[in-house]
């Protein structure tokens, strides 16, 4: 019988988890949007509008009544206008003292007006508990359930309790609420929206230049210089060859650039004898958007790995087969094993098989569902240790494919060298000076400084 009531009182409703109504003024996109999403979540809605007429799109179960009727029915009130219409609320702040005051306003430019919009909204209404949430989540991801887009809600403000009902009201929708601190972050959640892959842009015109670099180059070298003094058309180079040579050159160049910096940035600290002296700007940039660089490496690799398996496929291919077996068989002469040669080939497999491996690897520990899963010290083996393990097993895996080129005058058409020469120089200096770096009498001093201490202290005792 006890068992029996105990569960019934588990089941039924309690009246303490019953919802605070929630006021939202203005039914525009974002409004009804957040409203219909309330509704479903169990939090009772009434919009504050201009006009009391309901139409079809807004949520039903929602009422609609004037800004001040609205605003009387809830502690919390969700600003779903403009930034420009803001002043309709001025003769509001008695209404709204001591309420929760949410803006969710987002601008047309990045850093638009001298203050945020919740900054300014603080001023139009200094009774009110001011705090900025919502405006990094769209209209359509809270309309399509929020599944295909960021989860994410930054939130800030500088009253500790009204930020906590809105981050509970945050996680009430499925949403995780991030803590952002005081209203003095809103500019920055502000901007937030309006950037477009910030840390990519480097990367990716650092990629897209050397790619069409390297594609003129070959182009000239393969292409140009053949038909030009052999009279042969390779132009449908273009097609397979000429890019499974930029995949390959791309991925070891920027792998090489994501580890440079690293090595740039211990020659400074040995140089100076302190870490407490700023990097210079571009170096600090630069350490910043390694994983990008990191990532975009292993996207060419990725491509070279493809382009390289469809190879035995290609007409041009089959042909040199056949073209060689053929020739073989009117001459009446097999050609012996070169023993070398196969050790050569399969090394050189071998090595860009595990290189691949190894780059695969790092990428996926990059990828924040993982790199949330292991601590610093694992985070940092995989990304320094195994990273420099790709590192010599990629400049391998090059070197033992391009080396018989550097002495074969036939490599240096119209005098330049091949472009595996020239992916062999960022990656090669990068591991000669780690190379140095790792001798005791280097990484001592190297590690102390790192630790804190200094050659010339400024604050000595
Ligand atoms: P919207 O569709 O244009 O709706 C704005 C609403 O503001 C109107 O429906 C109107 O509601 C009210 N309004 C317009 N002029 C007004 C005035 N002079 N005085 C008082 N109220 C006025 O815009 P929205 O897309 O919903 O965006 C609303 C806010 O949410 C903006 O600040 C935007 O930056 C932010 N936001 C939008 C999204 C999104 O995906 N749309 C995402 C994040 C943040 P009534 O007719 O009911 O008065």
């Amino acid at each position: 019988m006890n068992t029996n009531s105990s569960n019934i009182m588990a089941l039924a409703p309690n009246a303490s988890n019953k919802r605070e109504t929630v006021c939202i003024f203005g039914t525009g996109d974002f409004g009804r949007a957040l409203g219909h999403k309330m509704i479903q979540c169990g939090y009772p809605v009434v919009y504050g509008s201009r006009s009391t007429h309901i139409s079809n799109l807004i949520p039903k179960d929602a009422e609609v009544m004037s800004h001040t009727e609205a605003a009387q029915k809830a502690a919390i009130i969700i600003i779903a206008i403009q930034r420009q219409h803001y002043n309709f609320l001025t003769p509001l702040a008695e209404i709204l003292h001591g309420k929760v005051v949410v803006d969710i306003s987002n601008n047309l430019k990045l850093n638009q007006y001298p203050e945020s919009n919740a900054e300014y909204l603080a001023q139009l209404l200094p009774g009110a508990r001011v705090v900025k949430a919502f405006n990094t989540v769209s209209a359509w991801a809270l309309q399509s359930g929020t599944l295909d887009a960021s989860r994410q809600v930054f939130v800030c403000g500088d009253d500790m309790e009204a930020k906590q009902m809105v981050m509970n009201i945050v996680r009430a929708l499925g949403l995780t609420p991030l803590d952002r601190g005081s209203l003095l972050a809103a500019q920055e959640i502000e901007n937030y929206p309006l950037q477009l892959f910030p840390m990519w842009k480097f990367p990716f015109f650092l990629s897209l230049g050397l790619t069409a670099f390297f594609f003129f180059y070959c182009l000239a070298l393969d292409v140009i210089y053949t038909y030009v003094y052999e009279n042969k058309n390779f132009s449908f180079f273009i097609a397979i060859t000429i890019p499974n040579r930029i995949c390959p050159v791309m991925a070891l160049i920027l792998l090489g650039l994501v580890y440079l910096p690293g090595v740039l940035a211990a020659i400074i600290q040995l140089y100076r004898g302190t870490k407490y002296r700023r990097f210079p700007d571009w170096l600090d940039k630069w350490m910043l958007c390694r994983k990008q660089l990191g990532l975009i490496a292993l996207a060419f690799a990725s491509l070279h790995a493809v382009f390289t398996l469809v190879s035995p496929i290609r007409s041009f291919v089959r042909w040199r087969t056949s073209k060689a077996i053929i020739s073989q068989a009117l001459n009446n002469k097999t050609e012996p094993l070169d023993t070398t040669n196969a050790w050569l080939s399969d090394s050189y497999l071998a090595l860009g098989i595990l290189g691949f491996f190894f780059f695969v690897l790092v990428g996926i520990t990059s990828l924040p569902s993982v790199s949330n899963s292991v601590n610093w010290r694992e985070f940092r083996f995989v990304q320094s240790k195994l990273g420099y393990v790709t590192l010599i097993l990629c400049t391998a895996h090059t070197l033992v494919y391009g080396g018989k080129w550097f002495l074969s005058p036939s490599a240096y058409r119209w005098y330049l060298p091949n472009i595996y020469m020239l992916s062999l120089i960022v990656p090669c200096a990068v591991l000669v000076v780690k190379f140095v770096l790792i001798f005791p009498c280097v990484d001592k001093p190297l590690t102390q400084i790192r630790q804190g201490w200094e050659r010339n202290p400024k604050y000595s005792e």
